[in-house]
């Protein structure tokens, strides 16, 4: 039994995810359009390759934003069909499962958060984008839940799409993401909400607030929130019958802090605490009664 190590819970943020290591994006193209014992599926000519490459340069400059000419209409209609049936290689035990082994590996889904990536996302859609189907800096990790709710976006109008979790970036330092509390009836109840803050350019800001939306976000952490905090009841009784409140609002700021740490300030589960360590009845013991004590 191997064990490893991790220095850090997962790979990533909330929102934000690190390009792939250690891809090669013409070995990837010739491997998924070549047999196991190498013989062609698909021969490319000189000035194909040429041309893919330049797209993929494209992509690399344009940030991954969409334009008429990453659809590469000037190759052959039969090229663009093998570009997008090459992506069957990039499925698990595939010729280039690899690839998708590395863009999937220990990273949380970066729109909710809530669980660990376990698909993969053609940013820009391979069935308007064949060009793209099997390159490594559009295929972007993400949960089924969340792919499930964006297949249908088509991204035709830029304030309506989900931001590029390679390229696009979010303030770290800064918050966006909120938690707004509520008690009412001995439940707990979290707003979650994207906020216009100065450091996130209108255009980010709209799509995280599209996204977001698309995805359910806020239903989806309501259902979370609860069981999360469960496991901070122990911790929070202690504190309280120790020292009060206080000493509760102390408790859940370190554990915020991990949470900061490990995943970013504009992750859920941070600004979730950060909240609950604000709200006076929540730590002046109401959390009791919220967490099913009493
Ligand atoms: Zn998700």
């Amino acid at each position: 039994v191997r064990i490893y190590f991790q220095k850090h819970l997962t790979k990533n943020k909330m929102w934000k995810v690190a390009l792939p290591e250690f891809t090669n994006a013409h070995l990837e193209l010739k491997t998924a359009l070549t047999y196991a014992d190498g013989s062609p599926k698909y021969e490319l000519s000189a000035a194909e390759k040429v041309r893919i490459g330049e797209i993929y340069d494209e992509y690399e400059s344009q940030k991954g934003v969409s334009k008429e000419s990453l659809k590469g209409t000037d190759l052959s209609d039969d090229t663009l069909s093998a570009l997008y049936s090459a992506y069957s290689e990039v499925q698990e035990a595939n010729r280039l499962s690899s690839l998708r082994a590395r863009i999937l590996l220990n990273v949380l889904c970066p729109c909710c958060g809530i669980s660990m990536s376990d698909e993969i996302d053609h940013h820009l859609p391979r069935s308007i984008f064949q060009t793209l189907s099997i390159y490594s800096s559009n295929l972007v990790p993400i949960c089924h839940k969340c792919n499930n709710k964006k297949r249908t976006v088509t991204g035709e109008n830029p304030f309506e799409r989900f931001i590029h979790v390679y390229y696009d970036t979010v303030p770290d330092k800064k918050q966006f993401l909120n938690a707004e509390v509520s008690i009412k009836e001995d439940k707990l109840l979290i707003k979650y909400f994207v906020s216009k803050i100065p450091e996130l350019s209108d255009l980010i800001y709209q799509q995280l607030a599209f996204q977001s939306k698309r995805v359910n976000l806020d239903k989806r952490l309501n259902k979370e929130t609860n069981v999360f905090m469960l496991s901070f009841f122990f911790g929070m009784k202690e504190a309280f019958d120790k020292k009060g409140s206080k000493a509760v609002k102390a408790f859940l700021k370190s554990n915020a802090k991990t949470f900061q740490k490990n995943l970013g300030l504009n992750s859920w589960r941070t600004v979730l605490l950060l909240s609950l360590s604000n709200n006076d009845e929540f730590c002046g013991g109401k959390f009791l009664d919220v967490l099913g004590y009493k």
